[in-house]
């Protein structure tokens, strides 16, 4: 059995799917159910023997290290986390807690159940941390992407927090050989993410017919990676990963604001024409900047190129095609 947390949101969920279409193995998930959190995201899985569902905080040891000592997993990949920079800006409290003492609750449970473990069970014992590119700040235009080399730099509480528990991770390979892999994800898109961040709040007010707001002057970049190929990546780290390594994950796509919502327009233009035949992009609005907005964030994938055998499978145009109509199905 593995241990997934923060299954219940977004790239969590969309995991245990790929999960059980593909392995055969046992997967429980863990998540206190935040507002971010849908379990209609795993209906179709909820009666499935091998899948298991825990309503718990990351944050209680306790309950973590009962839940190690029933089902044994063989791995642990935590996903939860607070994860929206926006209410990071207006409540970073929260980040603090589940981000780095969540992390560190965790961290302090794999550590204690891996101890006991006899010899054969620790070999293949993983303990694989979900982060992201947040954590490497900042680029410009001309900046080179950042490799696995690159100093951390975070700007926002949400990616300090990211960074801080990422660091955590490492500190728990080197000192107590606690056997864990990190990786550090590009922005995801696809089903099943919650309406507030970009991509499905820009499907979910073009069609409830409400301004679309967009930061800035939309043209803050972001490298863009199908949520699937995210899965496929971690499966991968599970599989064959190096212990004590981080691995950064991307899609080679990067794309600005602008380009972001316009494509989401024209899609819409075409599946779900509106009833007056003007375009979506009627809709767009340009908003004051986020507070300490990063401009660029982009990843040096070849790492996990190299040593993986990894590579993102969708395009982005067919990516956000697809996207755009399970919101047109599920919203
Ligand atoms: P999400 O907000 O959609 O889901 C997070 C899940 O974690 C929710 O179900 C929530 O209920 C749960 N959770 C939060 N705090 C918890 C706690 N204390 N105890 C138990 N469960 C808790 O986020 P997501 O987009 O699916 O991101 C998952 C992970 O991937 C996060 O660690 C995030 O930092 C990382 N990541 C996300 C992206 C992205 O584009 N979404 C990119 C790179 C990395």
């Amino acid at each position: 059995m593995i241990f997934v947390t923060g299954g219940a949101g977004f790239i969590g969920s969309n995991f245990i799917l790929k999960w059980m279409e593909t392995s055969k193995e046992d997967i429980l998930n863990i998540d206190n159910l935040s507002y971010a959190a849908n379990l209609k995201n795993l209906k179709s899985i909820s009666s499935d023997s091998r899948y298991k569902f825990v309503e718990a905080n990351i944050q209680d040891q306790n309950t973590i290290e009962s839940l190690l000592e029933e089902h044994k997993p063989r791995a642990i990949l935590n996903f939860a986390a607070e994860s929206h920079v926006d209410k990071s800006i207006e409540g970073p409290k929260a980040f603090i807690k589940a981000n780095i003492l969540g992390t560190f609750s965790m961290l302090s449970a794999a550590l204690n159940f891996y101890k006991n473990l006899q010899k054969e069970r620790k070999d293949k014992f993983r303990f694989i941390h979900i982060s992201t590119d947040e954590v490497f700040g900042s680029l410009s235009l001309s900046d080179p992407s950042s490799d696995e080399e690159t100093a951390y730099k975070p700007n926002s509480p949400y990616s300090a927090s990211k960074a801080a528990s990422d660091h955590l991770v490492r500190a728990w390979f080197h000192t107590y050989g606690l056997p864990t892999i990190t990786s550090n994800c590009t922005n995801n898109y696809g089903p099943r993410q919650f309406t507030e961040k970009l991509i499905p709040l820009m499907i979910s007010n073009a069609i409830n017919g409400k301004n679309l707001p967009i930061y800035g002057d939309g043209k803050n970049i972001r490298d863009w990676l199908y949520v699937e190929d995210h899965c496929s990546a971690i499966m991968k780290i599970l599989e064959k990963g190096r212990l004590g390594e981080t691995y950064n994950i991307g899609g080679n796509s990067e794309k600005n604001n602008n380009q972001i919502v316009s494509e989401i327009c024209k899609i819409l233009d075409s599946l779900s024409p509106k009833k007056d035949k003007t375009s979506y992009s009627s809709q767009i609005e340009y908003i004051e900047d986020r507070a300490g907005h990063d401009f660029r964030y982009s990843l040096d994938i070849s790492k996990i190129n190299k040593e993986l055998g990894w590579f993102p499978e969708e395009t982005f145009s067919a990516g956000l095609e697809k996207t755009v109509k399970w919101y047109l199905d599920n919203l």
